[in-house]
């Protein structure tokens, strides 16, 4: 059950919004990039409130075009506990968001976020596998053919959790987090891609 730290918003194409789940759930299951957000797309920003903040790695709009092109979903997996802890509300997280989605491009197909703070029962918040799959449910997305990529071990205990193959980037946290026995480690999302891109 989704409670109001619950965060979803997206489009696929020009069609806005949650409705085109219907639509994408028809045909053969899709399959998904999921990336973790700040410090794996973007530089690390510690509770990123202010979107004058927001750095995209280089090369990473270009990583989702490509990955779009060879048929994945490009997905956002972020928690966001600053929201439930008061450091970041939620016209703030938006702000930030729609800035990222910007600077990429607008190749971003879906974003989940969970505001919950570590406290709190849910498996929404990663490591927990909730958020992939609400995007499974939502998108018909078979996790099987799908990626996580993140720079901590809580993206790979999620990704491996819901049945992805798993990738630590070693930006952000990324070169303190190996311990999770990722598939893979890249020095950067261009590396990533690229290991993606080669099956
Ligand atoms: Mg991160």
């Amino acid at each position: 059950m989704r409670g109001e730290n619950a965060g979803f918003e997206g489009s696929v194409g020009n069609l806005p919004g949650i409705r085109f789940s219907g639509l994408l759930k028809t045909g053969a299951p899709h399959r998904a990039v999921f990336f973790d957000r700040d410090g794996t797309l973007m530089e690390e920003v510690h509770y990123c409130n202010d979107p004058a903040l927001v750095r995209v790695f280089g090369g990473a709009a270009d990583c989702l075009r490509e990955l779009r092109a060879a048929g994945f979903l490009n997905i956002i997996v972020t928690n966001q506990s600053g929201i439930a802890s008061g450091k970041i509300s939620l016209a703030q997280y938006h702000a930030v968001q729609d800035e990222v989605s910007r600077q990429l491009c607008g190749l971003v197909d879906a974003v989940y976020f969970c505001a919950d703070s570590p406290a709190a029962p849910t498996i929404r918040r990663k490591p927990g596998a909730g958020m992939i799959h609400e995007a499974v449910r939502d998108l018909g997305i078979d996790p099987a053919q799908s990626w996580m990529v993140g720079d901590k071990d809580i993206d790979i205990a999620c990704g491996r959790a819901a049945g992805c193959r798993t990738i630590l980037v070693r930006t952000g946290y990324g070169s303190e987090h190996a311990a999770s026995k990722p598939d893979h480690i890249a020095n950067s999302i261009v590396e990533a891609a690229a290991i993606i891109l080669r099956g």
